[in-house]
């Protein structure tokens, strides 16, 4: 470059020493012939950065200024130096400024010295994008975010080494759009493929972001990606670049896809309690369409063998292989270390489930065959623990050639394998439970009827001992008597209780419906409960109401009438009741309101439940049935009750029935 100054052409020969200084002078300087073409530069022109070319003997002016609307102005005022030999000082540009001077032999312009400055400005902001180039990469790759660039021009598709590696690519090895598009997950590649070429048209804005699958073309790895992209285009609309970055996302999509299998095993398990055989076949079909290639359940017996039971393959076709490995599963423990699990309480993940270890495995040659045929590559047994035992076991194979389970898909089968252990273990109270309440319910039902017997001789007998009653000898008993009675015939009710209660648990609750008169058989009850009324110290309030038919069964409602004015009467000792019976539409409504204790809200919800009271044992006698009871008739009758209450503001409970219940 300095040879440029060096070599003095013969027309412009400078003395040595001017030609020293002029190189080394620090602002840039270029002497340009007739044609304004380039003859001599210094070596400060030479290191400018905003011009567009390096400058060069030969060049023209035209090429070495920036590309612009101000270059033709400085052009023609250059030109113009040389017409009038008139110089022009600075004549300030964007990027500089340029002043010109004629060089003169004897009258004759022969040449021009032209001074360029450059605008410090370039030379900062270069350095400043340099600086935040090099940020935007070392965030890149603390990101863990890789780069890559299309050029269509070229068919380069340039990949920076992160890329090359989320790709499971060596190095080195070139990419291209096909080999991109051949590794991307065959589920994912149409609509990438559709995604990108959506990008590169210019309507489109050339945006482009997306998620998918890779397969590493070395590693043969599965890795979610984030792709984020620009396409560029020119004036015309053709596509110039496309660019953008690739983040590894793997682990938030399999945290999601574990999240979403489990929530939804957990929905199948909690289906239904009863159907346990039917919902584990779901359960390992759901683990064979996600997280494995096929899965075994086998459930524990108290012997310890594992009786078949669910089995699931993601290739229809192969179904019935697996079916066949059932065949093998509930052999007595011990026979393979597939099953130790069921001891140990431990699980193991298989990472390579080759020959040796098949052979290690299989509990005779038969099973070796069909392990073979299954080929699975990778395997994981984990027991089903839960409430400190084991319920059983899990086997989950994968059989895709690369697909290999870590620790992470072992965390989340063990998971499976626990909620599927607790959903067992509830199974397993459920049953204890049901029958225990089978056994409370059979021992109700006997021992209310074996009741049943002595009481109605006992009352018989009552009666027959009144009947049988000298006037003298009725005065020396007293209330003797009738207390007895009244006592018998509470224990009477007691014991009628307990036997509605085990019909209606065993669905037995008969109703003998018929055209009756409701106003009619509520003063009756009213009329047999008076000394009830009396004792408590409660008026009952029944306005005159017009006669109610309706096709109702009266044992059943009076039963109903009697507990809802008894209560009212035992919880509102002391206050009014009022009785209110109307007739809307097809329906009739009768509402029994005291002014006693009330109920507080929290127990509300409970009170028509079987023995739910709200009053303590201490204070209230009672079994907690009556509102039960009632509500099994009323909802018998196609009707409803319900009940409104403040604490201390009193109770009311509001019977509604159809007048014709449907057949
Ligand atoms: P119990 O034999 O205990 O009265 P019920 O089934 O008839 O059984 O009533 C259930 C519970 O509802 C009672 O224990 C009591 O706590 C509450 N209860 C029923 N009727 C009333 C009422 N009128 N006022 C306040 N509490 C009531």
């Amino acid at each position: 470059m300095n040879g440029a100054l060096e070599e003095p052409a013969s027309r412009l020969d400078l003395e040595t020493v001017q030609l020293e200084v002029v190189w080394n002078a620090p602002i840039g300087i270029a002497l340009v012939d007739q044609r304004l073409q380039v003859v001599r530069f210094n070596r400060a022109l030479a290191g400018l950065h905003g011009l567009r070319s390096r400058a060069w003997p030969g060049m023209s002016l035209a090429e070495v200024f920036p590309a612009e609307e101000a270059t033709r102005e400085l052009l023609w005022r250059i030109q113009q130096v040389l017409a009038t030999g008139r110089p022009f000082p600075w004549l300030e540009l964007e990027w500089g400024r340029v002043s010109c001077h004629p060089l003169h032999e004897g009258l004759e312009v022969v040449g021009l010295c032209l001074y360029v400055e450059e605008v410090p400005e370039p030379k900062l902001a270069r350095e400043a994008l340099q600086v935040s180039e090099e940020r935007l990469r070392m965030s890149l790759a603390s990101a863990s975010i890789g780069t890559w660039d299309y050029n269509p021009a070229t068919g380069e598709f340039l990949c920076d080494s992160r890329t090359q590696a989320l790709f499971g690519a060596p190095p080195d090895l070139r990419m291209d759009c096909e080999r991109f598009f051949s590794i991307i997950h065959p589920e994912d590649r149409e609509r990438t493929r559709q995604l990108v070429q959506r990008a590169e048209s210019p309507e489109s804005g050339g945006g482009y972001e997306t998620e998918y699958r890779v397969i590493g073309i070395q590693d043969g790895v599965e890795r979610w990606l984030s792709a984020q992209g620009r396409a560029w285009f020119d004036e015309q609309g053709q596509l110039l670049r496309f660019s953008g970055t690739v983040l590894d996302i793997t682990h938030r999509k399999r945290a999601e896809a574990s999240a979403r299998f489990l929530s939804e095993a957990s929905r199948l398990l909690a289906e239904r309690l009863d159907r346990a055989e039917e919902i584990l076949e779901r359960v390992a079909r759901l683990a064979a369409s996600s997280i494995c290639t096929y899965c075994i359940i086998g459930v524990a017996r108290a012997d310890g063998r594992l009786p078949r039971v669910a089995a699931a393959h993601r290739e229809p076709s192969q179904e019935h292989l697996v079916q066949a490995a059932l065949r093998f599963v509930p052999q007595a423990p011990g026979t393979s270390p597939l099953l130790e699990g069921v001891h140990t309480g431990k699980s193991a993940l298989i990472r390579e489930f080759t020959q040796e270890v098949r052979q290690r495995y299989a509990v005779s040659p038969e099973h070796l065959a069909l392990m073979n045929t299954l080929d699975a590559h990778s395997v994981m047994t984990v027991p089903m623990r839960a409430g400190g035992k084991v319920h059983g076991m899990m086997i989950l194979a994968a059989c895709a050639p690369r697909r290999r389970f870590d620790d992470q898909d072992l965390s989340l089968a063990e998971e499976l394998a626990h909620r599927v252990g607790m959903s067992l273990e509830n199974l397993r109270l459920y049953e204890e439970a049901r029958q225990a309440v089978g056994l409370r319910d059979e021992f109700l039902s006997v021992a209310s009827h074996e009741l049943k017997t002595p009481l109605t001789s006992l009352k018989l007998q009552h009666a027959l001992i009144a009947k049988s009653l000298t006037p003298e000898c009725r005065a020396s008993l007293g209330a003797r008597l009738p207390k007895a009675m009244r006592q018998v015939e509470r224990l009477t009710t007691l014991v009628d209780s307990l036997l509605d209660v085990s019909r209606i648990g065993a669905g037995r609750l008969g109703l003998e419906p018929i055209e009756m008169e409701l106003t009619g058989l509520l003063r009756e009850v009213m009329e047999r409960l008076s000394e009830v009324f009396a004792q408590a110290g409660c008026r009952v309030d029944f306005p005159a109401t017009p006669p109610v038919h309706g096709y109702w069964d009266p044992l059943r409602l009076d039963q109903v009438l009697v507990n809802l004015l008894s209560n009212a009467a035992k919880y509102g000792a002391g206050k009014p009741i009022h009785v209110r019976v109307a007739v809307e539409g097809e329906w009739t409504r009768l509402t029994v309101r005291d002014e006693g204790i009330g109920i507080a809200p929290g127990d509300l919800p409970r009170l028509f439940s079987r023995f739910g009271r709200a009053v303590s044992e201490r204070h209230y006698g009672g079994l907690g049935l009556g509102l039960f009871i009632s509500k099994q008739i009323v909802e018998a009758m196609q009707g409803s009750i319900r009940v409104e209450s403040e604490p201390s503001r009193g109770s009311t409970f509001t019977v509604e029935l159809p007048l014709c219940p449907p057949a």
